[in-house]
């Protein structure tokens, strides 16, 4: 009887992993580190390796699984669990999928990360199954999924849902994918404590330039800190991030006409009242018709997010 679906969510420090019942809720999960040497070329052998360990301390037989779903970092043709490149782990060209399916003789499908993480909150968490669906991940980056007509789009060459990479200013800061000014040099971790950086160097008698003095670094949860101690200029960096925020969704949003919008990531963990300035801009910028229909959420499953969609992608394909 196949009873689980194992989800793997492959990152650049560690590997999550989750034996994933049939409804979504977890079994168990645990993780084990990233090894990038070799170009990340032992990160196959690594997962499966621990997760043979694993199935026989909890007595799981190998034909009580389904099957494996991975979400991995960068751009990944679905069909062949391909990964064309993924710059912090070192793959290029990586056939993740099929050394997957050699060491364990299951049926594997992989996708990339922040797309199934939407495909996770989608299944059981914030989505609640929408058919129409927006998740954008504000962490280092800004990552991005994207559900329309019920399935989670990935694009003619693994590229869809980079909304991170969306152009808001043309002459901005050099983005890590060459570009100028795209949303997440702006909306990201880091790219608040860069407008914190900016902001401290024309105001250096400000109280965010002696947060930053005193403590050799500020973060954006310094930012959302001091803003809720009244520090104008920690305000002026939440509010602009949301301005643009808003912004580019409300334009992603006429595309797909969503039901829900959901923020997660670290930066989300600031809370209700940014999630709804956010949608404040948003409604400034959107069409009424679609704002009218659309509901502004924060993720619910934090970093599980990605393992539980990983074992999604497993249900939705067999
Ligand atoms: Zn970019």
């Amino acid at each position: 009887m196949t009873e689980f679906i194992l989800g793997i969510d492959i990152g650049g420090t560690a590997i999550k992993i989750g034996i994933i019942n049939i409804d979504g809720s977890i079994h168990s999960k645990w993780d084990i580190p990233t090894n990038i040497e070799n170009q990340g070329e032992s990160i196959a052998t690594d997962a499966w390796s621990s997760i043979v360990e694993k199935l026989d301390a909890l007595h799981i037989e190998k034909d009580q699984l389904q099957g494996i779903g991975i979400g991995a970092p960068g751009f990944i043709d679905e069909k062949t669990g391909l990964v064309y490149k993924a710059v912090n782990i070192g793959w290029e060209n990586f056939d993740l999928a099929h050394q997957f399916s050699e060491l364990a003789n299951l049926p594997v499908f992989v996708a990339n990360d922040a797309n199934v993480a939407a495909l996770g909150e989608n299944w059981v968490g914030a989505g609640n199954q929408a058919d129409h669906l927006i998740a954008v991940t504000l962490g280092t980056g800004v990552g991005g999924g994207i559900i329309a007509n019920g399935a989670m789009i990935s694009g003619e060459n693994g590229t869809a849902g980079e909304i991170g990479h969306i152009t808001i200013d043309p002459n901005g800061y050099k983005c890590n994918c060459g570009k100028r000014g795209c949303l997440e040099t702006i909306t990201s971790a880091t790219g608040m404590v860069r407008q914190a950086i900016a902001l401290i160097e024309k105001n250096p008698e400000s109280t965010l330039a002696e947060h930053h003095h005193k403590h050799g670094e500020i973060t954006t949860k310094d930012i959302f800190d001091l803003a809720k101690q009244g520090d104008q200029l920690s305000e002026q960096i939440i509010d602009h991030t949301a301005n643009v925020l808003g912004f580019a969704i409300s334009n992603i949003a006429t595309v797909i006409n969503p039901s829900k919008i959901l923020i997660g990531g670290g930066v989300s963990q600031a809370g209700e009242s940014f999630i709804r300035k956010i949608e404040t801009q948003f409604k400034r910028y959107a069409l009424p018709r679609v704002s009218d229909i659309c509901e502004f959420k924060i993720a619910e499953l934090g970093n599980d997010a990605g393992m539980i969609g990983a074992a999604y992608l497993v249900k939705e394909r067999l």
